[in-house]
């Protein structure tokens, strides 16, 4: 891939100040796009702005409100050609809680990050990818929509409804030349999964470490710039972690 592949181009990436996310925005912006980072952490996100350089810009983003949504889409007209092209949803959150004890507040609160999130960034750039001539779209679903932990039910129900919306999305965007699919990250190393036991978790996967959240960005790239003829997909970057679940190494 050459670093000229996106220059010319737009992108979002909800919840791109750390993590996965800032992975994704690094990415983007050495493949030559020009790329808005939308968040709720402002040092960060601006921080990683300044660093990205004159391509980036921090937006103020809390996915789940729509005002915030449209006024990031506009920043992504006004920033680069006065084109959308990408949208990477990728902002969720993870609060491990049994059923028994869960509060509705937490129920509510995940899904409407995680679910509702990814909803509202897709009806906000279906006008202005359509004005464009079309886009990509990625989004973030996860190893728990395949192989479901205890403690993370609104995670897995928000992580295994995305992949629902994204074939949907899909089926109703494909006549647009918007493409739309979500990855499947295992375990990556990020701030979501500190405190966890690397080695206990990973012993038992073909490749016996976290992902890093480079090469979960690589499949972003890969879906944005060249899977031409594919969507409605769910692309799984998980060190094997889903194949022989069950069976004894
Ligand atoms: P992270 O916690 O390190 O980063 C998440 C980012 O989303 C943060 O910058 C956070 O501020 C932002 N965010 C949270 N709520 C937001 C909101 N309401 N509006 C806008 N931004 C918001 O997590 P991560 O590990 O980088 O996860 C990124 C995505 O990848 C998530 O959707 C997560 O479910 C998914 N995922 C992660 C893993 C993993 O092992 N880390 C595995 C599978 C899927």
């Amino acid at each position: 891939m050459t670093s000229e592949d996106l220059a010319g181009k737009t992108a979002i990436v909800s919840g791109g100040a750390r993590g996965i996310g800032e992975a994704h925005c690094r990415a983007l912006a050495a493949a030559g796009a020009t790329v808005i980072i939308g968040d709720v952490l402002r040092e960060e996100g601006e921080a990683l702005a300044r660093e990205l350089g004159d391509r980036a810009r921090f937006a103020e983003l809390d996915v789940t409100d729509r005002e915030q949504w449209a006024e990031c889409v506009g920043i992504a007209l006004g920033a680069g050609t006065g084109t959308l092209d990408i949208l990477v949803n990728n902002a969720g959150i993870n609060q491990p809680t049994p059923i028994e004890k869960m509060p509705a507040e937490t129920w509510d609160r995940v899904l409407q990050i995680n679910l509702t999130g990814h909803f509202n960034g897709i009806q906000a750039v279906i006008p202005a990818m359509r004005e464009s001539g079309g886009g990509s779209i990625v989004n973030t679903a996860s190893i728990t929509a395949v192989i479901p932990p205890s403690q993370l039910a609104p995670y897995v129900a928000s992580k295994m409804a995305i992949v629902g919306l994204t074939q949907i999305a899909a089926l109703e965007l494909g006549q647009y030349g918007i493409r739309v699919n979500a990855l499947q990250p295992g375990y990556t190393d990020t701030p979501m999964m500190k405190g966890g036991d690397e080695a206990a978790i990973t012993s038992a996967m073909p490749i016996r470490r976290y992902g890093r959240p480079e090469e979960v960005a690589d499949m972003m790239l890969y879906l944005v710039t060249r899977a031409t003829y594919t969507t409605g997909s769910v692309l799984p970057v998980d060190g094997g972690a889903v194949a022989g679940v069950g069976y004894a190494v």
